[in-house]
């Protein structure tokens, strides 16, 4: 009995010590990145390339536009356009054959044609054939010959072979548009209208008399600025100035009337 009793004493099981917990938590890692970062030393920054904003020009003032439009009414008090007609309805004609071509080129076809059809009737009796060998030296001679054919039946049957004197009725004519419309009713009936040509373009634009992306935009900026005693002529005096002054490729900045008052950042004056 006592040999059972020391052997099961002998195998008392021995209570192991829970492991002793730590005071101290371990500290916790710093973040991967934040790592990194503490390692690398800050890039300098190199300062990005600024492009230039497009300078927007100051607008002129009232003051201003008089003062131009007193010059060139001084230098040329009665301006006239170069296309050469003999009535409303050869104004027309000469306006919609000018599409794309010199006034020089139109003159030297329509001198010959308005001798022999200067109504809408003798230019419907000429004939779509014949009218083309006369215009065949301006660009677009066929498509434009169809159309003069065209307003002429149209300007008989609905318009009494007159020409109409509202914008609206001249664009329902084949091959008028708006500067057609605007150059007839001011030429031919006194209208303050001013037609938008690549020289009225080029000026307004480039002074900054009248900035716009589109003709249309650019005639109705001029109409808002011109005062209303310069508009009968304003048409002709741009025209002239950007055909004989201010022309596209080399303008004559030194001999301009405006130079003072011109915004273009380009002009050599
Ligand atoms: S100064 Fe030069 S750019 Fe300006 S309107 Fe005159 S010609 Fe044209």
């Amino acid at each position: 009995m006592a040999k059972i009793i020391r052997a099961q004493r002998a195998r008392k099981p021995t209570v192991r010590s829970a492991p002793k917990k730590s005071a101290k938590k371990p500290a916790a890692k710093p973040p991967a990145r934040a790592a990194k970062k503490s390692l690398k030393a800050p890039k300098p920054r190199t300062p990005k390339p600024q492009t230039p904003k497009p300078q927007t020009p100051k607008p002129w003032t009232p003051a201003e536009v008089r003062e131009a439009f007193e010059r060139f009414r001084k230098a040329n008090p009665e301006p006239k356009g170069e296309l050469e007609h003999l009535n409303p309805f050869t104004l027309l004609v000469a306006v919609v054959l000018s599409a794309q071509a010199t006034d020089a080129g139109v003159n030297k076809a329509t001198r010959a044609l308005f001798a022999v059809a200067d109504t809408p009737q003798k230019m419907l009796a000429l004939g779509e054939e014949k009218l083309r060998d006369y215009i065949r030296t301006i660009g677009l001679y066929r498509t434009k010959a169809r159309n003069v054919i065209a307003l002429s039946e149209k300007l008989i049957a609905d318009f009494g072979s007159e020409v109409p004197r509202t914008r609206a009725e001249i664009e329902s004519l084949p091959g008028a548009g708006r500067k057609t419309a605007n150059v007839v009713l001011n030429m031919a009936y006194g209208e303050y209208t001013l037609a938008v040509d690549t020289h009225v373009f080029r000026v307004a634009n480039r002074t900054g008399l009248a900035p716009g992306k589109t003709p249309l935009e650019v005639e109705l900026g001029l109409e808002k600025a011109i005062p209303a005693e310069f508009m009968l002529h304003a048409h002709h005096w741009l025209i002239l100035h950007g055909r004989y002054t201010c022309l596209a490729r080399k303008p004559r900045c030194e001999v301009c009337l405006i130079n003072d008052l011109c915004r273009w950042p380009e002009k050599t004056v």
